[in-house]
This record gives C-alpha cells, sequence and structure tokens, in this order.
C-alpha cells in the first residue's frame, strides 16, 4: 500500500468505521479500511476462532502476559492466570483512574461485547445529543441501525421456562418485588439459535461460557451483519493488524496518513504510508481520542480545536453482586448473554442490566452492571514525557455511579433480606468502580466537530464514532453510535463528495 492514494480512509472498524465503509462504498466511492486488530476468520488449534471465558488463553487479551478480567477474583480466589502476548481480542488498557475495556479486530467492539442493544428512551435523548434532530434519529436512524445490526428480542414465553435465564428470572422477581419496573433488553444475538442451544440441537456458544473473548456461533457481531455487506461492494480494502500512528496535510492535498504493520506478537513488521483524500477517525472514543490529542499536540493537526480530548465519560458504569438466599438458586447453566434489566433512570438514575456469572456452577448470585447518570467528565491530554496520552479520570468519580446503583440494590436487599457479594473484585470488595466497557466522548458533536462530525480546523477529516457522544447514552451505547453514524455519513456523502 505504499504512497497509494484513495479517496477516503477509515481508521478502525467498529461500528461507526464500519457504517462510514459500507455507505461511502455504496455511494461509489473507494474505501480503505485500516484495523489495528486481527481479522478473527481463522480457527486455533481448538477448532475455534474465539476462546470462552472458562479457559482464556492467548486470544483473550490484547499484548499481555496475564489476563485482567473484569471480575478478577471469586470466593476470595483471585482468577487470573498467565498467557502468550498475543494480539488477543480484548483490550484491557489502564488508565490512572479506569481500566477501559475495548474489542480489538475487524468488527471492533462488536467481538467482544454482550450485544444488548438498546435504544434509548425517546425523553432522554435531548440530554445525549442536544444539537442532534430527535425526530429524525427516531423515525429514521435508529430504525435503520436496529434493522442493520439484526436486533431481536427473546421470546418473553421461551424466557419463562428456559433454564439458561433462571438468573434473568430471579434478578426479575426481586426486582418486581421491590417496585421496580424489569424490562426485556434487545440484543444482535440470534434468539432462535439461543433456544436451539437450550434444546442442545447445535453447537453452544452463549450456554457455552462465549462472551467477552468472542462468539463462535449465534451472534451477530459485525461480521455477519454490515461486514459482509462491505465485502459485497468490492470497493473496501482491509488492512487488519495495521496501526495508524498519523494523520497530516499531504502536500498536493488531502492527507498522509502513517501506518505500522503488527505481528501477531505486536512488534512492528513494516511503515508504511497511504495519501487519502477523506480521512474518517472511527478508532473508538479512546482510539479516536489518543489519536487527535497527540497529532494536535504534536504538531501534525495543529489546526484541531480545544475541545479535542474533552467531554470523555465512562456512561456511568459499575458493577455488584448480591447473595441470594439458598431458595433463590441463579443457575449452573448461565446464558452469557444478558436479556433483562431494572429501570430506575427517571427516579434513581440507574439502569441495571441483570448479567450472568457464567461459572458452570451454582453459586446463588446475582450479577448486575448499571449504566448510571454519572455526571463526572474527563480529558485526556498528551504527556511530552513519556510520549503518550494520559486521561485524567479518578477512581473516585464512580461514587455517584455507586450511589444511583444503591436506590435499586439496597432497596432489593432490604426487601429480600440479603447482602452483596464481597468476593469478585478483590478481598472484601463490594463495587467493580475500576473499570468501563463503555467510553463515550473526546471527539464531541458540535465542540470539537460540526453538527456531522467535521473536525473543526481541516477539510476532510471527520470522527464518526463513540468519541462523538458526549460521556453518556444512558442505555448501552453502540445502537447509538450507529444511528448517529448513519444520520452523518448520509449528510457528508450527500455535501462532500
Ligand atoms: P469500536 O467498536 O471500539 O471500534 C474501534 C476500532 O478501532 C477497534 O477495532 C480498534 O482496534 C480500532 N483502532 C483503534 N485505534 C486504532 C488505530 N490507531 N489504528 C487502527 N485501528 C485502530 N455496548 C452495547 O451497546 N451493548 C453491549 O451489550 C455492550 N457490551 C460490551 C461488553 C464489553 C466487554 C465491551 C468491551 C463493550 C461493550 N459494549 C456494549 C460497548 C460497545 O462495544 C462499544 O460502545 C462500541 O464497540 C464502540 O463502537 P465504536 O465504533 O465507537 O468503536
Amino acid at each position: 500500500a505504499d504512497a497509494a492514494r484513495v479517496p477516503a480512509l477509515v481508521i478502525g472498524s467498529g461500528y461507526g468505521g464500519s457504517v462510514a465503509a459500507l455507505r461511502l462504498a455504496e455511494a461509489g466511492i473507494d474505501v480503505h479500511l485500516v484495523e489495528m486488530g486481527m481479522a478473527w476468520d481463522t480457527p486455533g488449534a481448538d477448532g475455534k476462532i474465539f476462546a470462552n471465558t472458562t479457559s482464556p488463553d492467548q486470544r483473550s487479551f490484547w499484548l499481555r502476559t496475564r489476563t485482567k478480567q473484569p471480575l478478577s477474583n471469586f470466593l476470595g480466589f483471585p482468577i487470573d492466570k498467565d498467557i502468550p502476548r498475543y494480539t488477543g481480542i480484548l483490550d484491557a488498557e489502564e488508565f490512572s483512574g479506569i481500566t477501559v475495556y475495548q474489542g480489538r479486530g475487524v468488527g471492533g467492539g462488536s467481538l467482544v461485547n454482550g450485544g444488548m442493544a438498546v435504544t434509548p428512551k425517546r425523553e432522554n435523548f435531548g440530554s445525549i445529543l442536544p444539537t442532534v434532530n430527535a425526530d429524525e434519529m427516531y423515525s429514521t436512524y435508529y430504525p435503520r441501525a436496529n434493522a442493520g445490526l439484526g436486533v431481536g428480542l427473546v421470546d418473553p414465553g421461551w424466557f419463562d421456562t428456559a433454564e439458561c435465564y433462571q438468573y434473568a428470572r430471579v434478578g426479575r422477581k426481586h426486582a418486581q418485588r421491590s417496585g421496580f419496573p424489569f424490562v426485556f433488553v434487545p440484543d444482535v444475538y440470534d434468539w432462535r439459535y439461543m433456544e436451539q442451544e437450550q434444546a442442545n440441537t447445535v453447537p453452544r456458544s452463549a450456554l457455552a461460557g462465549e462472551i467477552l473473548y468472542g462468539n463462535n456461533y449465534g451472534k451477530k457481531s459485525l461480521q455477519k451483519t454490515y461486514l459482509p455487506r462491505i465485502a459485497a461492494t468490492g470497493r473496501v480494502t482491509i488492512s487488519p493488524l495495521h496501526r495508524v500512528t498519523s494523520v497530516t496535510p499531504a502536500s498536493g492535498g488531502g492527507y498522509t496518513v502513517m501506518l505500522e504493520q503488527l505481528t501477531t506478537s505486536g512488534t512492528v513488521s513494516a511503515t508504511k504510508s497511504v495519501t487519502a483524500d477523506k480521512v474518517f477517525f472511527a478508532a473508538g472514543s479512546v482510539g479516536t481520542s489518543k489519536l487527535l490529542v497527540k497529532l494536535k499536540a504534536t504538531g501534525a493537526l495543529p489546526n484541531l480545536n480545544g475541545e479535542v480530548g474533552k467531554g470523555w465519560g465512562d456512561n456511568g458504569n459499575v458493577m455488584c453482586g448480591r447473595a441470594n438466599h439458598i431458595w433463590d438458586p441463579t443457575g449452573s447453566l448461565q446464558s452469557s448473554i444478558p436479556c433483562g434489566g431494572i429501570d430506575n433512570w427517571a427516579a434513581g438514575g440507574a439502569f441495571a442490566e441483570v448479567a450472568p456469572l457464567p461459572t458452570g456452577i451454582e453459586t446463588w448470585a446475582s450479577f448486575y452492571l448499571s449504566i448510571t447518570k454519572n455526571p463526572n467528565r474527563a480529558q485526556f491530554t498528551w504527556n511530552p514525557a513519556t510520549q503518550s496520552v494520559d486521561l485524567n479520570w479518578q477512581t473516585a468519580w464512580k461514587q455517584p455511579s455507586i450511589d444511583m446503583a444503591k436506590s435499586i440494590f439496597d432497596k432489593i436487599n432490604a426487601k429480600e433480606g440479603t447482602i452483596y457479594r464481597t468476593d469478585l473484585f478483590g478481598t472484601y470488595k463490594i463495587w467493580g468502580d475500576h473499570l468501563t466497557y463503555h467510553p463515550l466522548g473526546g471527539a464531541v458533536l458540535g465542540k470539537a466537530t460540526d453538527n456531522y462530525g467535521r473536525l473543526a480546523g481541516y477539510q476532510g477529516l471527520y470522527a464518526i464514532d463513540g468519541s462523538l457522544i458526549p460521556g453518556n447514552t444512558s442505555v448501552n451505547p453502540f445502537v447509538t453510535i450507529t444511528a448517529l453514524a448513519e444520520r452523518n455519513i448520509e449528510k457528508i456523502i450527500a455535501t462532500d463528495f
């Protein structure tokens, strides 16, 4: 690809990057899609492409010699283990006050996530993306995103009897007995396949503990939705294991993009440059923010404005477990795909997913990932001493999230006469407050960019991923990231090409 020239280069192949690549290609524009992670299309020694959560291996983590599982402990024992350093699928990226989990590979976060595909309530949209026309989003772009992603809902009748959702029925019962609404949460998992897994007529995926490190069968990641459509256009070249390190104006117009080709042990095997007329930053909230902050500070793109790197939030993620009574078993067979949540957003600022704990044994534990209205926002800055980008989030900034989650679980514990689990995140630690799965912001729409993601200061540079969203979506974020990308790319294709 040396010295090649392309009309459009997209950095990152998650939701934003896949939407951009597909729509550009459909409009007849050739695209080079660059992805630092692997293609994830080749089985390993066990015949499977992806590892499961019960036996993580080199495929599981991005360039680590030891796993860093979100649940670090169980029954008092640390569960992390040594693995070979490899360009694995889940990055646990550590900043000073928070670990940010992200997907690495062609398909981005869609490879590792739970597939929960939630459209925010219409009444909350104004506080999520205040400058975006909500009528257009709810009439056109949310429906387009939901259709493109293959979003569906569990059959409530089947849910009521399925062994693998015993844990979710216990979660529903406890929520309802305390007066909280329990809602089914849509997901991109193939629900028909899930039913067949339960019936044992197909190879198991969600019922074999597959989540976090990829799903071999039932989950409709971008590998089963946008990416095949991208391939079918014949206009998109995908370069896996290539990392973008620089974007700078080219002398003859457009931009010079510098790439490093990586080996699977993470070393750089080649350095390349591509010239692109237009460049779309879709490296995820963290990836896009890190690139833009570095490029502004080091003089590659000095005219980016001062909003770059600002407005970052964790979508208020906080986790906890509850210890149930002996008469409330949650089941030894648990689907890794959550399908229900407790909605206390309006009253208490928390929306809690009833999450699985797929250990394969009975634990009498109820586990929850709460999304909360945490008001704290952090900033990425360039650190010249370390030549890297810092994030100034502090662990103590999770306290509002804990308080909001407690609006649900203190009440349930009081009603049920139960207590919090203290063995999941360390010894005697109740709250999983050290991490997020939902990084958002850093190139906020209408601040670092115009109202369609055009980066201020340069023509032909765009942000088109979770970096545009100012820190919170009130629910799981990828449907909103996809819908916003669909909205923005439609405008950009119509006016900028
Ligand atoms: P990403 O999907 O993160 O894609 C960015 C891509 O860019 C990545 O593939 C990355 O490798 C690549 N990249 C980064 N830097 C570079 C570079 N310099 N050069 C080349 N490539 C680069 N959301 C939900 O809505 N529902 C869920 O159930 C859910 N569960 C989750 C569970 C887990 C464990 C995790 C980690 C996330 C979960 N999420 C969930 C969050 C969701 O996956 C993300 O919000 C979403 O993937 C973000 O989309 P994006 O397009 O902004 O970026």
